[in-house]
């Protein structure tokens, strides 16, 4: 059986799709966002450690689709009573794609919504293997000029629209998320690019995730330097600056949770 690396799996969670959601965190993320807040995901699949509280802790277990199933099955009451289900995260899923595939499908075997949030960084054939089997597509859009994204998250924009318009041709719900990340997405002529973008495509649901400093303390465990510390959060006007931009554009927008 395929067996995947998962460095955490979170219960209760209501910020990464409907309901009350488990999450299960897979490692491996090609791209190098400065704001992440899972750093420890980021890189190869593969196993590592950080050093927390002067002791080395693994990062990542391997697991098969039926020890993952043992323990999402263990919230099922939640899920029939508040509409929710399980989540895949990252780290980017589409590193793991065979394995995520096989796990949605068992999910929803079991009558359980199933939900991926993924940046599409990688080839369409990554993305086509999980979307059967996929009811709601939570894809991050960040930085759309292309250079700056290359440079800035090593991020290839043609791929993100390719998989991002995969996801959107799929029966799965999609729903595009903005980390609103102050000097990296906030710039009005990003957002004005991302706005074009998705109304022209007739997108009329959008998530904006105010920027966090809740994984900087990773960085500490991991030894490395974290280059948003000094960056302030967002004010709320700010944030509703932004949800009014995109409702100018008849897009309904949710302020959302955590990154
Ligand atoms: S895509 Fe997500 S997991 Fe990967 S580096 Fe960016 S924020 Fe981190």
């Amino acid at each position: 059986m395929t067996r995947g690396l998962v460095f955490n799996i979170q219960r209760y969670s209501i910020h990464d799709g409907t309901g009350i959601r488990t999450i299960v965190f897979l490692k491996g993320c090609p791209l190098k966002c400065p704001w992440c807040s899972n750093p420890e995901s980021q890189g190869p699949v593969r196993p590592s450690v950080w050093m927390k509280d002067g002791a080395e802790e693994p990062l990542g277990k391997w697991m098969s689709v039926d020890e993952v199933l043992h323990e999402v099955e263990k919230d099922e009451i939640f899920y029939r009573t508040s509409n929710g289900g399980v989540t895949l995260s990252g780290g980017e899923v589409l590193m793991q794609a065979d394995f995520a595939a096989e796990l949605l499908k068992e999910v929803k075997a079991l009558g359980i919504s199933t939900a991926i949030e993924t940046t599409g960084a990688l080839p369409l054939k990554q993305i086509r293997k999980v979307l059967p089997y996929t009811d709601q597509v939570l894809f991050d859009l960040k930085i759309m000029d292309p250079d700056k994204a290359r440079q800035i998250i090593g991020e290839k924009i043609s791929t993100i629209k390719q998989n991002f318009e995969e996801a959107l041709n799929s029966p799965a719900h999609v729903i595009p998320r903005i980390p609103l990340i102050p000097g990296y997405t906030t710039p009005p002529e990003n957002l004005r690019q991302i706005r074009d973008y998705v109304t022209g495509l007739g997108i009329k649901e959008i998530h904006i995730l105010p920027f966090h400093q809740y994984g900087s303390g990773k960085y500490e465990y991991l030894k490395r330097s974290y280059r948003l510390k000094d960056t302030p959060l967002l004010k709320q006007e700010e944030v509703n600056t932004v949800k009014a931009f995109f409702e100018s554009a008849q897009i309904k927008t949710v302020v959302s949770g955590l990154e």
